[in-house]
C-alpha cells in the first residue's frame, strides 16, 4: 500500500485533494464501501483511481462509457498508471492480452463494460486475479427505468455476493434523494458511507429567456458573448439539430451535428473533433454529453425546454468543468409547453408514469417562470438551500418585475370558457389570442368567434405578451393543455380566478437582452 496524498502528487501531479476527495479516498483505502454523489467536474475519478493504486490488487471499474474507455485508459497510461479495459470493441487478441495482464497482477485498473457482467466468463476471470476494489461509475444507471445498461448493472449484486469483503465505491452526478435511495437499495449500499457534495456550480451563470426568434437569439449569444468559444447547443429533435447546425455554419460558426440518427462513424468523428479542436459548437440531442470530459465548454444553450430539472442540471453541468465563468442559456416558449404536454399524453407506459413525467415538467416550468434566484430554485430541487441570492443568474442580475395579471388571466380564461361551451370543437392558444385581440382571421370568421362577448377585449397586451400570459397560466396550473392540437381547457384552479377568489401575479417579460452586470471575475 502507498500513501494516497503521495499518489495524488507523484502520479496525478496535484497538490491537494478537493472537497470530499480525501475523506472518500481514505475510507475506501481502509476497505469501506462508499456512495459518492458529486457534480460533474467535481473530481469523481480520483476517488477510485487513487484507492486502486494505494491498495494491493487490481481496481475493477464498471463504466457504461464504452466509447470513452480508450481515451480514459490512454490518459492513465500517459501518467504511468497501468490501466486496461475489456469491452466488445476489442478483437480477441487484445482481450486475451488484457486478461493475462489482469491475472498476472500487472494492472492497477481494469475497466469493464457493463455487458461483461452478464457473461459467465467474467467471474471466472476475476477469480484468477486479485481485486483491490469495485468502482461503479455512473451508478444511476442501476436506477433509471428504460436505461440501456440497467439489466447489466443489476448483475452487480452477484459480484458483491461473491466478493463480500472487497470495498465498493459507487459514483454518480445524479443528485435527487429518490435516485440516491434507489441506488443504495439496488446495490446494497445502505450501510455504505454516503458522501454528498454540494451540487452548486458557482461559475455557471444560469439564464432562461422567453423564446421569440430562437435562432437570432442564439446567434446573438454566440457572437456577443461567446465568440470562438466551445459550447453545446441542445435541441429536442434530430431534424432541428441538423437544421440548426447547418444554419450556424452558414452564419460562419464552426458547428457540428450529433444525434442518434447519424451513423456511428460520423458521430465518433464529430465527438472527437469537439474534444480535440478548439472553439467548436456541438449542436446535439441529449444523446450527446454523458461522460464527455471537455473542461473548457464555455456555454450550454438549450433551444428547447428540457423534460426535467434534473435533465437541465445534467446538461448545463457540462459547461465550465474547469471552474471558469460559463453560461447556461435556455430559450423557452409556449410551444415548448404544448409540445411536451402532448409528448407526455401520448407516451407509452401507465398513468402513474405519465403523472410522473407531468410532475417533472411542472418543476421545470416553475424554474423557468420563477422571479426568485434560479440557482436557489435549482439547488432546492436537490434539497440544498442557498442562504442568499447567488448574484450570478438572470433573475439576480436583472430582477424581473412582476405585475398583477388577474384581469388578463380572467379575460383569457373566460375566452377559453366560452369556446369550451361550444363543445363542438376545441381550440388552441393561437385562436384564443386572435379573439382577444379582435382579429378577424378566416378561422375566427368561420366559427363566428367575432360575435363572442370576449372578442377584442384584450388589446392592452400584444400577441407575444399574451403568449407569455398563457405560458405562465400553464406553469401555475391555472390552465391545462392536452391532445394533438394543444387544446386548452380550464382547471379547478381556473375557477378561483374566474370567481375572483384568487389573484394572479405574472412575471413581466423582459426583452431577451443579456444581463448588464459583469460576470464574476476569473
Ligand atoms: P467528474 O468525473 O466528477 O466529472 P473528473 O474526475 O473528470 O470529474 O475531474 C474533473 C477535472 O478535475 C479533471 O480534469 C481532473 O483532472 C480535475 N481534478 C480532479 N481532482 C483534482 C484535484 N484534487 N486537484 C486538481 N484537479 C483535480
Ligand atoms: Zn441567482
Amino acid at each position: 500500500m502507498s500513501d494516497p496524498a503521495q499518489v495524488l502528487r507523484t502520479v496525478f501531479g496535484y497538490d491537494s485533494f478537493r472537497g470530499d476527495q480525501q475523506a472518500i479516498v481514505e475510507h475506501v483505502v481502509a476497505g469501506g464501501d462508499a456512495l459518492v454523489l458529486m457534480p460533474t467536474g467535481g473530481g469523481k475519478s480520483l476517488c477510485y483511481q487513487i484507492p486502486a493504486l494505494a491498495r494491493d490488487g487490481v481496481g475493477i471499474v464498471i463504466s457504461p462509457l464504452i466509447a470513452l474507455m480508450q481515451d480514459q485508459v490512454d490518459a492513465l497510461n500517459a501518467l504511468g498508471v497501468r490501466a486496461g479495459f475489456l469491452n466488445s470493441t476489442q478483437d480477441p487478441g487484445e482481450r486475451q492480452l488484457m486478461e493475462s495482464l489482469y491475472v498476472a497482477g500487472e494492472l492497477d485498473l481494469l475497466y469493464l463494460a457493463p455487458e461483461r457482467l452478464r457473461m459467465e466468463s467474467t467471474p471466472r476471470l476475476l477469480e484468477r486475479g486479485k481485486i483491490s476494489l469495485f468502482a461503479i461509475d455512473e451508478a444511476h444507471c442501476v436506477s433509471q427505468w428504460g436505461h440501456d445498461f440497467r439489466p447489466d448493472y443489476l448483475q452487480l449484486s452477484h459480484l458483491h455476493e461473491r466478493w463480500p469483503d472487497i470495498p465498493r465505491i459507487a459514483l454518480t452526478a445524479t443528485a435527487t434523494e429518490a435516485t440516491r435511495k434507489e441506488i443504495a437499495s439496488r446495490l446494497n449500499l445502505e450501510q455504505a458511507r454516503h458522501f454528498v457534495a454540494s451540487f452548486d456550480r458557482p461559475n455557471i451563470q444560469y439564464r432562461i429567456v422567453p423564446k421569440n426568434e430562437p435562432k437570432r437569439q442564439l446567434l446573438e449569444l454566440l457572437r456577443n458573448e461567446h465568440k470562438g468559444d466551445a459550447g453545446i447547443v441542445y435541441c429536442l429533435s434530430r431534424s432541428s439539430v441538423d437544421k440548426t447546425a447547418e444554419w450556424l455554419t452558414e452564419q460562419g460558426i464552426d458547428a457540428l451535428p450529433y444525434h442518434a440518427g447519424l451513423d456511428a462513424q460520423t458521430r465518433a468523428t464529430n465527438q472527437a473533433r469537439f474534444l480535440r479542436e478548439d472553439g467548436l459548437v456541438m449542436v446535439a440531442t441529449i444523446a450527446f454529453g454523458m461522460g464527455i470530459d471537455k473542461p473548457d465548454v464555455r456555454f450550454v444553450a438549450h433551444l428547447d425546454l428540457p423534460k426535467s430539472v434534473e435533465g437541465y442540471y445534467q446538461e448545463t453541468g457540462r459547461a465550465g468543468r474547469d471552474g471558469l465563468p460559463s453560461t447556461a442559456w435556455l430559450a423557452y416558449g409556449l410551444q415548448d409547453v404544448i409540445q411536451q404536454r402532448k409528448m407526455i399524453d401520448t407516451s407509452e407506459g401507465d398513468d402513474a408514469h405519465r403523472r410522473r413525467l407531468g410532475q417533472h415538467l411542472d418543476a421545470m416550468l416553475a424554474l423557468c417562470e420563477t422571479v426568485e434566484c434560479r440557482r436557489g430554485g435549482l439547488l432546492a430541487y436537490f434539497n440544498e438551500t442557498l442562504t442568499e441570492r447567488c448574484g450570478n443568474c438572470d433573475t439576480c442580475l436583472t430582477p424581473p418585475e412582476s405585475w398583477d395579471g388577474t384581469v388578463a388571466a380572467q379575460k383569457f380564461l373566460s375566452a377559453v370558457f366560452r369556446l369550451d361551451k361550444e363543445r363542438r370543437q376545441r381550440f388552441g392558444a393561437g385562436q384564443v389570442i386572435d379573439i382577444l385581440l379582435g382579429r378577424k382571421t378566416a378561422k375566427v370568421i368561420q366559427h363566428d368567434h367575432d360575435g363572442l362577448t370576449v372578442f377584442g377585449i384584450g388589446t392592452e397586451l400584444n400577441e407575444s405578451e399574451w403568449r407569455g400570459v398563457v405560458r405562465q397560466l400553464l406553469a401555475q396550473g391555472l390552465l391545462a393543455v392536452e391532445g394533438d392540437y394543444g387544446t386548452l381547457s380550464l382547471t379547478e384552479a381556473s375557477g378561483e380566478v374566474l370567481g375572483r377568489r384568487r389573484e394572479v401575479r405574472l412575471r413581466r417579460e423582459t426583452a431577451a437582452k443579456p444581463p448588464k452586470a459583469a460576470r464574476p471575475a476569473k
